[in-house]
């Protein structure tokens, strides 16, 4: 595919009205050809009218015709899938190979939300049917269903640069449940944006739906974030990134006239704890597979285990001997951004002025990006006392915590804020403490892992990818697997309608064979 760096607006090819960006290869600090065009708040105009026409078509399409939208996508993904892996890994610096496979991630989420479209249950297929009779006051016949929330803007993550960003799962879900969707392209990775944007937009047009089912922005500053995010035809935001930047976004969409949800997924440390048997059993091989874990995308994903917390004791100095290991064989490795990498190597310095010790290194930085790791070593005393010992390092980095006894270990536990995950690593004479720690980590985390870690992330039904403040900025939702699709969905109740006007959904018959919520029980009927 040749990159021509337009703005993707419906079917529109749009050159540049605010200036152009090249991409920049972060291993080489060189930039990389074409010119990518930024747009400004005219271009957002453009794109959020003609997401509002395609509405109420794209809204309606058959579960059938959506879902066969969807399985283009993937198709298309799958067939550029060795070209988006090079780019990628040009404007990333990570492994070819590895975003090829990230692309088969990509197409099969598409897959799957087909199939959930196919489903159709995310309609939520609820009827109270007529009561007549009833006394003292005879009931109506009372139908729902969830329809599309609107038009969405989705801000695509820098840091998994295909399954997190233009064609990535808030993607999906977005197109899954009928809402159009304008992506503002990160612009970490240009070449790789258009070439999945240009995917969504030829399948928009094979499939026969209105063009401003999909449009792909760009920006060179904070100008054409705000300006979606205040534009009155959007109805909904997605974001992954700082909290800082999601903080931002979501205020600003409080403060609009007609506020609207903003799903962002922001930061998290994904505590492990490391509990007395287990420690005793295996703390070499858990402080081995830690090591390994952290280290995955240079340490830059939401779900790195970045603390690591341990009572003393037998086991203890294996499981940091292991981690000190892997931290010293590991290749210094380019990272995704010039600001990420200064954000890693500022964060590193604040956490080591906290009291935090370094006590391992990994190989020198070659490259201008280069992150080192980092081990960090602090005792559960210390990281009582300041509680930003608990903020996330974005990068190659953990923190040991040489916890006194179990007391201090509920104490740490409870001082965390909301995370995405959180794992214990334990045997059968743990189950007691375990026990008594999960309430504390369910009030804190969106997912709970034992005797593994939190990184990968399945794509399923029961995933949950979210958690309470700042972990997500609505704990209530997830923005990965099936449910995701939740976040972009309104309940509508039809009373007293004559069959012929209601949804397919709710019809008598009903024609798709649903399973439904009558009357309180599911069934087919
Ligand atoms: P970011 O700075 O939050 O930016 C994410 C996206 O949002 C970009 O497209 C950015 O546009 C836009 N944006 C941010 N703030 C905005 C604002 N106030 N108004 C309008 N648009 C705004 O995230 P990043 O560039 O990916 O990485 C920066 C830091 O975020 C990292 O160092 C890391 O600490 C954190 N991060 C965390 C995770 C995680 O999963 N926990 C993932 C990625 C990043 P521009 O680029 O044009 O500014």
């Amino acid at each position: 595919m040749t990159l021509t760096g337009y703005l993707l607006i419906g079917a529109h090819e749009v050159a540049a009205t605010a200036g152009t960006m090249k991409a920049l290869n972060p291993a080489t600090n060189t930039t990389i050809e074409p010119d990518f065009a930024f747009g400004g708040v005219a271009e957002v105009n453009l794109a959020a009218q003609l997401a509002d026409d395609a509405f109420d078509s794209f809204n309606n399409t058959s579960l059938d015709e959506r879902a066969a939208f969807l399985e283009r996508i993937a198709d298309g993904l799958d067939a550029v899938a060795p070209e988006l892996g090079q780019r990628t890994s040009l404007e990333t610096g990570l492994p070819a190979a590895q975003l090829e496979a990230e692309t088969a991630k990509a197409a099969t989420q598409f897959r799957q939300f087909a199939t959930v479209v196919r489903q159709g249950r995310f309609r939520q297929a609820t009827i109270d049917p007529a009561q007549p009779e009833r006394q003292p006051r005879p009931r109506m016949d009372h139908r729902m269903q969830k329809i599309a929330l609107g038009p969405v803007a989705i801000f695509g993550a820098s840091n998994f640069p295909i399954s997190y960003s233009v064609a990535g799962g808030d993607t999906a879900s977005a197109l899954a449940a009928g809402c159009p969707v304008i992506v503002k392209a990160h612009n970490a990775h240009p070449g790789a944006s258009e070439i999945m944007g240009r995917v969504i937009q030829r399948a928009v047009e094979e499939s026969g739906l209105h063009e401003g089912v999909f449009s792909m922005l760009r920006g060179g500053g904070n100008e054409i974030g705000e300006a979606l995010v205040d534009h009155p035809l959007i109805k909904g935001v997605t974001f992954t990134g700082s909290e800082a930047g999601g903080m931002a976004l979501f205020r600003r969409a409080q403060q609009r006239p007609d506020p609207i949800p903003v799903f962002t997924e922001m930061t998290s440390v994904n505590p492990t704890f490391v509990l007395p048997a287990a420690l005793a059993a295996r703390g070499g091989a858990v402080g081995d597979g830690f090591g390994e874990r952290m280290l995955v995308n240079v340490g830059q994903a939401c779900l790195k285990p970045a603390i690591l917390l341990v009572i003393d004791g037998p086991g203890y100095t294996e499981l940091r001997q292991a981690l000190i290991a892997r931290v010293e064989t590991m290749h210094a490795r380019t990272m995704l951004t010039p600001g990420i990498w200064k954000s890693y190597s500022e964060n590193l310095e604040r956490r080591k002025g906290a009291g935090a010790e370094h006590i391992a290194a990994g190989g020198n930085a070659q490259g201008a990006w280069d992150g080192q790791a980092a081990l960090l070593v602090v005792d559960g005393a210390r990281m009582l006392a300041d509680a930003s010992l608990s903020e996330e390092v974005f990068g190659p980095a953990a923190l040991l915590v040489r916890v006194s006894d179990v007391e201090q270990l509920i104490a740490i536990a409870k001082q965390f804020r909301g995370q995405l995950s959180a794992t214990m690593q334990i045997d059968s004479a743990d189950h007691a403490l375990a026990a008594r720690l999960l309430p504390v980590l369910e009030r804190r985390t969106g997912r709970i892992v034992i005797n593994a870690f939190a990184h990968p992330q399945e794509v399923s039904y029961a995933s949950i990818h979210g958690g309470p403040f700042p972990a997500t900025s609505d704990s209530r939702f997830t923005s990965v697997g099936m449910t995701s699709i939740e976040r972009f969905l309104r309940p509508v109740c039809y009373q007293g309608f004559p069959d012929d006007l209601l949804p397919e959904a709710l019809k008598h018959e009903n024609p798709r064979d649903l399973w439904r919520l009558t009357d309180g029980e599911l069934s087919k009927a």
